[in-house]
């Protein structure tokens, strides 16, 4: 049994299954939520800009997966006993793969916290990222390949990348190729 080091912080986000469906919010799970900073105009913005689930970066991955001919399965946990979700899942081939929005999860070159509240928002994006490296360690230990993107990535180098790694993946799995 793999440790689940974050698991306390996980449990705080809990949604009900009804929820989980439109709104499994990848950053809400992530960190400090519970106590949100009082909301000023350049917050808000933040929030609504970012959607988290089904983004457009990662409907276009999707879409150029698909016309690809590979089949995945979408925001599921790849092993189920770990409680982590991952975007895009090919359980064949034992690849999980994130997509990453700049924001949540501090992309060098897009991400600038919000200037109010400045040290909630350091906690809280580090915790992110922690969390993220944390998933990373647990997926590879359970003999998952992962790869992460940032949202501003080219989709189409993306795809390339994910397509190169399932090929990789299916000629290892011992269930062998699925077409
Ligand atoms: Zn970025």
């Amino acid at each position: 049994m793999l440790p689940e080091p974050l698991d306390q912080v996980d449990r705080t986000k809990r949604h009900s299954p009804h929820q989980n469906r439109v709104s499994s919010a990848r950053p809400a799970n992530s960190g400090v939520t519970r106590n949100p900073p009082p909301s000023s105009p350049e917050v808000s913005r933040r929030f609504s800009a970012h959607p988290r689930r089904d983004t457009l970066p990662e409907l276009a991955l999707r879409r150029l997966l698909h016309r690809m001919g590979l089949r995945y399965r979408v925001d599921i946990r790849p092993e189920p006993s770990l409680r982590r979700r991952a975007d895009i899942v090919f359980t064949k081939a034992r690849l999980a793969v994130f997509v990453d929005g700049c924001f949540w999860h501090s992309c060098p070159e897009h991400c600038s916290p919000p200037k109010a509240n400045r040290t909630w928002w350091a906690e809280k994006l580090q915790g992110n990222r922690r969390r993220d490296a944390d998933t990373d360690t647990l997926l590879r230990a359970a003999g998952w390949t992962v790869l992460r993107f940032w949202a501003h990535e080219d989709a189409a180098t993306c795809a390339e990348a994910v397509r190169a790694a399932v090929l990789n993946g299916r000629t290892q799995a011992v269930d062998g190729y699925q077409r």
